[in-house]
């Protein structure tokens, strides 16, 4: 029904310790910056809006490569989409990486987790920095809709409520040649999803090489969430929505130059 590319923005370093919790802060790794393009049924559905451009090649603190209106436009523009036609802007959550762009989507209704918009405006205390309230105030000027919880949007997608990384991220279910999961930052990557049961080379964006050990657990949390307890509650609620071989992580460079569907 649907078709599903993960569109590179920009590309980010940050250590191993974000993607897994207690992991080597010394690590670096390159991960990508994705907006999901998701389209079909006559609509042009987006999820995420980007990382801002670097200022001297950082974002808060963060090294980034790419970015910006121009990483957007170039993002769509290797998919045939220009930023006026998109009809549903879905934002997983509201870390700096997946907004700083929204206000180039005019022609969208915008989709947020109320729980998420809320807690936006006060974080907690780990996360005051992720958080850019001066680009998240902008879209109340735009048509948001804040929704409590799973929703359907349309026939084929729906908002899934998952709590853990942040107060209130959001999956999007997906029908498109079988039922996918856009799992946002809930997943940063497969290593979270799948955790190594021996010894795993896991391979970044640059093909840099790190050696992670096995790992015994059946979910890997990332080394940044707001309530561990509801993060593992969140997987078993994704699991119910999708196989977990159909779960698509928020940044895994594996997904770069991917279709589904
Ligand atoms: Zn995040």
């Amino acid at each position: 029904m649907y078709t599903i590319k993960p569109l590179k923005q920009a590309e980010i370093m940050a250590p191993l310790g974000v993607v897994q919790m207690l992991g080597d802060m010394s690590s670096l790794i390159v991960a990508p910056v994705f907006v999901w393009l998701i389209e079909g049924n006559d609509r042009k559905i987006l999820v995420d809006a980007g990382i801002q451009e670097p200022v001297n090649g950082f974002v808060h603190n963060f090294p980034v490569l790419g970015g910006g209106e121009k990483g957007i436009r170039e993002a769509l523009a290797s998919a045939g989409v220009k930023p006026e036609e998109i009809d549903a802007l879905i934002l997983t959550h509201l870390h700096f990486d997946h907004v700083a762009e929204t206000e180039l989507f005019d022609n969208a209704r915008i989709y947020i987790q109320k729980r998420e918009w809320k807690s936006a405006f006060n974080p907690p205390i780990h996360y005051r920095l992720v958080y850019d309230v001066e680009v998240i105030q902008k879209i109340e000027e735009m048509d948001v809709c804040l929704v409590n919880g799973d929703f359907k949007l349309d026939e084929g997608i729906e908002l899934v409520f998952l709590p853990g990384h942040t107060q209130g991220l959001q999956g999007v279910k997906v029908e498109a040649n079988g039922t996918y999961l856009l799992a946002g930052d809930h997943f940063y990557s497969f290593l979270n999803l799948n955790p190594p049961k021996e010894q795993f080379e896991l391979e970044d964006a640059r093909g840099n090489k790190i050696a992670i050990p096995p790992y015994p657990l059946p979910f890997m949390p990332p080394g940044l969430h707001v309530d561990l307890t509801e993060w593992f509650d969140s997987c078993f609620k994704a699991l119910s929505v999708a196989k977990r071989k159909r779960i698509l992580p928020g940044h895994d460079p594996s997904l770069i130059g991917k279709v589904f569907g």
